[in-house]
């Protein structure tokens, strides 16, 4: 019984994803290289953010071996605005794993592709389904989601163990389809019919087998039990000028690795900020005028930045690097938490 159902519901979701399914621009290529970049760009943010910057990048590496001799700083810009800086990190780093160890053959199974910097379980199985045709479903929230209704399970999806239990019944319902078609049905349900809050189960492909729905339990699944805890962080941020440009520094590691800000401690008083400054950069700067309070949440983390104008007052220790001016800085890949700081102080200094 359970297998008929399996099988009925993955030849329903791929024949619904094949005349419903989104037209997006990942979706009308085969390369695995591009099918890649898309899903890497798709971890953590929403599909119509996406599209131009997917459309960019291909345009400017168009192939692995581009994005592998590609200037770090060209791939951080080409990302800026994306967040989650990490992922263009390891979108290099792997793009030199495939060109020096696979010479440039992009890894074809869900093994290889899982050795990937940066490729999880998610991304492994999209890649092997996509490209490759491999029979492995994608474990996500909104599989997560759709498996939990469809089969009226109570599991806490916050749970590893319930992903991988789950992750089983995609694997069984998968042999039954087309992969590629079948998990990209299943993604797109997810975001179009079966929805967090507002399901639309009269148009469902899988609505005659849905236990859920039969059960009336559709609004309370899934059960998904976590807890965060953001953490808050107190700074103070300023923008220092000397003449016309300003002091940037690249974040060597930490939450935005690689990404350019203004300089901020976490003290309380201008002259604790001025000396710490003067002990990193040898130098002598003096806070001259409070601009705003900006604050910039990450998943798990939140900015509460304080922040200020200022300048060099001892043009004896004014270093050669590290100012820039505003057109170069609109060239370097900088934090959107520094990108509000920026316009913040350019509307109330210029
Ligand atoms: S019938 Fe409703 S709850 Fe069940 S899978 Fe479809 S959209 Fe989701």
């Amino acid at each position: 019984m359970t297998e008929e159902v399996y099988k009925e519901a993955a030849q329903n979701v791929t024949a619904w994803y094949r005349q419903y399914g989104r037209d997006l621009p990942w979706r009308r290529t085969g390369n695995p290289y591009h099918i890649w970049i898309s899903e890497i760009m798709l971890q953590q943010t929403q599909v119509d953010t996406v599209k131009p910057y997917y459309e960019r990048f291909i345009e400017t590496l168009p192939t692995v071996e581009d994005l592998a001799g590609a200037d770090e700083q060209r791939v951080f810009k080409l990302w800026e605005g994306l967040g989650y800086y990490r992922r263009a990190s390891h979108l290099k780093e792997a793009a030199s794993m495939i060109v020096n160890e696979y010479h440039g053959r992009f890894p074809e199974t869900y093994e290889e592709l899982l050795k990937l910097k940066g490729v999880g379980m998610y991304t492994a199985s999209a890649i092997a389904s996509i490209a490759f045709g491999i029979p492995k479903g994608v474990v996500d929230g909104n599989t997560l989601r759709i498996v939990a209704r469809l089969f009226n399970r109570e599991d806490n999806i916050a749970l590893q163990k319930t992903k991988n239990a789950f992750g089983e019944i995609m694997d069984a319902m998968i042999r039954y389809a087309e992969p590629s078609d079948f998990n990209q049905g299943m993604m797109d349900l997810g975001a179009m019919i079966c929805t967090p809050s507002k399901p639309s189960c009269d148009e469902c492909p899988v609505a005659s087998l849905c236990q859920s729905r039969e059960c009336q339990t559709v609004l309370r699944l899934p059960v998904n039990n976590k807890v965060v805890n953001k953490s808050i962080l107190e700074y103070m941020t300023v923008v220092i000028r000397d003449g016309d440009r300003y002091f940037m520094v690249q974040n060597e590691q930490g939450l935005l690795q690689h990404l350019y800000g203004f300089a901020q401690y976490g003290c309380d008083m201008p002259s604790e900020f001025e000396k710490a400054f003067y002990d990193d950069y040898g130098v002598k700067i003096r806070l001259t005028q409070y601009i705003s309070d900006i604050k910039h949440v990450f998943t798990h983390r939140e900015w509460r930045m304080h922040v200020y104008g200022g300048e060099v007052v001892d043009p004896a220790t004014r270093p050669m690097r590290d100012f820039y001016k505003l057109e170069e800085i609109e060239q370097l890949p900088v934090s959107t938490a520094h990108l509000k700081v920026l316009k913040a102080y350019l509307k109330v200094l210029q």
